[in-house]
């Protein structure tokens, strides 16, 4: 599409490149997606992460319309509440791998990821402890871009430009739990608030933890009783074939983040799992409000979506769907291990995966060009890092999973 008049600022892109040329999505249904040409194409990365029931699902465009006539919205401070906001708050704690887990509703993941750094800070103060008020993250690490998650993202580039991030953060080594127990060392373990990790490193490459990882950083934190928040927005509502991503390594944070595939992205919804413990000073002592939220915290429209998703999910047995379909898609992208232009492939854990570029094929401008070419050849895949990533909707079939391997095949060979 040529869009030279675009108004349009799009997230994370070169306008100068894009305000002649874009792609522009008209239409989607199940895991296709259709270009302003009619043209479709295979969602292999589920829009952003998100798309986990399939586009199209008429039940979840119901549900919202039906609350949106009964009550579209109204906000829920102080003593405010509405039924759906109440209901979906319940299901989750009740789905969460933190028993009695309160749940604090957002708009996106960017803002979950705020209201986490923000409440384990309050959290310490509360308790006692004003002076823990370091948030420690990994190298690489994606946590969104609001004003918290770009302090604690790991990715530069991201940072870079912003002046005066919040203070008081810092980076630990991606993939080395030894690097975290360095920094608690070097900082004080009573200087510090939380760690944040997600479980599988998405936007930062695609980079599934080591074996043993997760469960060496989550006993370091809570030797030093710091809070771990495991930042589940991508991992979460089936992508690794648990509900809320962490629970595939048995593990029960302080914290979760969430957002994308707890609505699948049919309306904009986020949130954090609090574990009990952290919820207790404000919940069973008066006087201690967490002064954050936003207007549309708790929107009932949007939790009659989600709602109706998790039904689906729930439903069809997505969330194991993504189990069973974790090693053909690793097949499919294993296909593509020997060619020349490929340093590694990744996954094998739940419906994600990426296929990195040598540096060669990377210098040579390899990944816009494969990204392209596997476009073309009627597959959506997604640049991050090194590698081009999958993570389609938790409905593709296998037939579906060959023609992302095929088209990541026919795309490298076209590289030459
Ligand atoms: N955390 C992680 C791990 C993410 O991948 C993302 C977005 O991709 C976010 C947080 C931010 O979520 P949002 O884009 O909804 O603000």
């Amino acid at each position: 599409m040529s869009s030279s008049q675009t108004a349009l600022w799009h997230p994370f892109a070169d306008m100068f490149e894009v305000k002649s040329s874009s792609f522009c999505v008209t239409k989607a249904e199940g895991v296709w997606i259709y270009d302003d040409s009619g043209r479709r194409y295979l969602d292999g990365t589920a829009s952003l992460w998100y798309a986990n029931a399939g586009h199209g699902r008429t039940e979840i465009v119901e549900a919202a319309a039906a609350q949106m006539r009964e009550l579209e919205s109204y906000f829920v401070f102080n003593d405010y509440t509405n039924p759906p906001a109440e209901a979906l708050a319940t299901r989750l704690s009740e789905l969460s791998p933190m028993p009695g887990a309160k749940i604090f509703l957002t708009t996106g993941g960017g803002e979950a990821i705020d209201t986490a750094a923000k409440l384990a800070r309050q959290y310490w103060a509360q308790r006692g402890q004003p002076q823990r008020t370091h948030i420690l993250s990994r190298g690489n690490a994606y946590h969104g871009t609001n004003g918290m998650g770009t302090s604690i993202g790991g990715i530069e580039a991201n940072q870079a430009g912003f002046g005066q991030l919040v203070p008081e953060t810092g980076r630990v080594a991606h993939d080395d739990a030894e690097s975290l127990r360095e920094a608690i060392d070097r900082i004080g373990a009573e200087k510090i608030a939380a760690f944040f990790a997600e479980p599988v490193m998405g936007a930062g490459g695609l980079h599934p933890p080591e074996p043993g990882y997760l469960e060496a950083i989550a006993k370091i934190c809570a030797e030093n009783g710091i809070l771990f928040v495991a930042d589940s927005v991508i991992c979460g509502f089936g992508r690794v074939g648990t509900w809320f991503g962490v629970e595939r390594w048995g593990l029960q944070p302080d914290m979760i983040t969430f957002a994308k595939g707890v609505t699948s992205g049919y309306l904009p919804l986020g949130g954090v799992v609090v574990a009990e413990h952290v919820a207790e000073p404000f919940w069973e002592e008066p006087g201690r409000v967490f002064r954050h939220g936003a207007t549309y915290s708790g929107h009932p429209t949007v939790a009659a979506a989600a709602m109706a998703n998790l039904d689906i999910l729930e439903r069809e047995k997505l969330i194991q769907r993504s189990d069973e379909l974790e090693q053909p898609l690793h097949d499919a992208l294993n296909s593509v291990a020997d060619h020349p232009a490929v340093a590694e492939v990744r996954g094998g854990v739940g419906l994600l995966g990426a296929v990195e570029l040598t540096a060669e094929a990377l210098q040579a401008g390899g990944l816009p060009k494969l990204q392209k070419k596997i476009r073309e050849l009627g597959v959506i895949v997604r640049p991050l890092g090194k590698a081009l990533a999958v993570s389609p909707p938790l409905i593709i079939t296998e037939d579906e999973i060959g023609l992302i391997g095929k088209a990541f095949a026919e795309g490298l060979d076209s590289l030459a």
